[in-house]
């Protein structure tokens, strides 16, 4: 009898501690799991980055030897907006740290010849670096409070990790403010074909500025400036049937355009007018031509504002950086 009793004390006693402890926790971690962004386990990369690099600074022509992670940081607050989702400051802080490793490679003992004494500068030739002092100046007291950290965290939540395509470390991790809707292949707007720089949709812009702007051009104007590039321009063939787009590439920008007796590739259209993307329509109305653009930049590698889109889509840095360059794997 007595064993009887015990026997369901014992029962009752685990049911208790299966209800209260066992199930509650099995639910949690149920939940707890899907509310977590699946971050892979990384694999460990062939390639260390270095604890310091070389920076030309242009403003001082001096060049300063900084803590590599800390340069990462300054690059990152220089190329993205820190209002940007953290997912999104970490995929760039992993391009900008694989971009500046590659540029010390490429460099062996010497410089960049643009600037023999550094790998890397300080200006959009190579990236934008700004240290914290140029921030605390160029920004507000606020920012470094609550922004810098923001930045600082994306740095250091993915420290060393870098891209690797084929097991050798990306070389040109090129990125943009936004496609307009599709990057780019990157021969079709650089000279070569460089594997993980394919055309690839970019949905999460639309939030993005720069969508649909449009560009006046007296017709008198446009003619001088190309004539002023091109001087085999022969202004009387150029008239509103014979300016016309001829082909597009995968990605949406212009690939060939037609202008009076010659032929233009999109790019040099943006260069001559300054455009924000090579991503345009044209058409002539009257005396004026009217150039719609889509996004802002070249188009090849990642969309900053489709990384950002896509960090509020859920996605991780890793997910983003693997949809932008192509058969890419990142590695700490
Ligand atoms: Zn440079």
């Amino acid at each position: 009898m007595k064993y009887q009793v015990l026997k369901s004390s014992i029962i009752i006693s685990l049911l208790v501690v299966f209800c209260l402890i066992i199930l509650p926790l099995t639910i949690i971690s149920l939940f707890h799991h899907e509310e977590e962004p699946q971050q892979p386990l990384l694999k460990k990369g062939t390639i260390d980055a270095p604890e310091y690099i070389n920076v030309y600074r242009h403003s001082s022509g001096i060049t300063e030897s900084i803590k590599f992670e800390d340069y990462v940081a300054g690059v990152v607050a220089g190329e993205m907006p820190s209002s940007f989702e953290m997912e999104a400051l970490k995929a760039q802080a992993v391009a900008a740290r694989t971009y500046s490793l590659s540029k010390i490679i490429r460099s062996g003992d010497g410089g960049n010849p643009a600037h023999p004494s550094a790998p890397v500068c300080d200006d959009i030739h190579c990236q934008v670096y700004r240290d914290p002092l140029e921030l605390s100046k160029i920004k507000s007291a606020e920012w470094m409070n609550t922004e810098w950290p923001k930045i600082l965290s994306a740095v250091n939540s993915t420290k060393g990790q870098l891209m690797y395509y084929q097991e050798e470390l990306v070389e040109q991790p090129l990125f943009h403010s936004s496609s307009g809707g599709k990057t780019e292949n990157s021969e079709d707007v650089f000279v070569s074909a460089v594997p993980y720089l394919r055309s690839v949709d970019s949905e999460f812009e639309s939030s993005a500025p720069h969508q649909n702007e449009q560009v006046e051009i007296p017709l008198s104007e446009f003619i001088k400036k190309i004539k002023r590039n091109y001087s085999g321009l022969d202004t009387k063939a150029v008239n509103k049937n014979t300016i016309k787009v001829l082909e597009r590439s995968s990605g949406g920008r212009v690939a060939s355009l037609q202008v009076g007796n010659l032929t233009f590739r999109g790019r040099e259209i943006r260069e001559i007018f300054g455009l924000r993307s090579a991503n345009f329509t044209v058409s002539v109305q009257g005396n004026t031509v009217l150039i719609t653009t889509n996004g802002y930049g070249h188009g090849v590698g990642m969309s900053q504002w489709g990384a950002n889109g896509m960090a509020q889509a859920g996605y991780n840095y890793i997910d983003i950086l693997k949809h932008y360059y192509t058969g890419i794997e990142v590695y700490y």
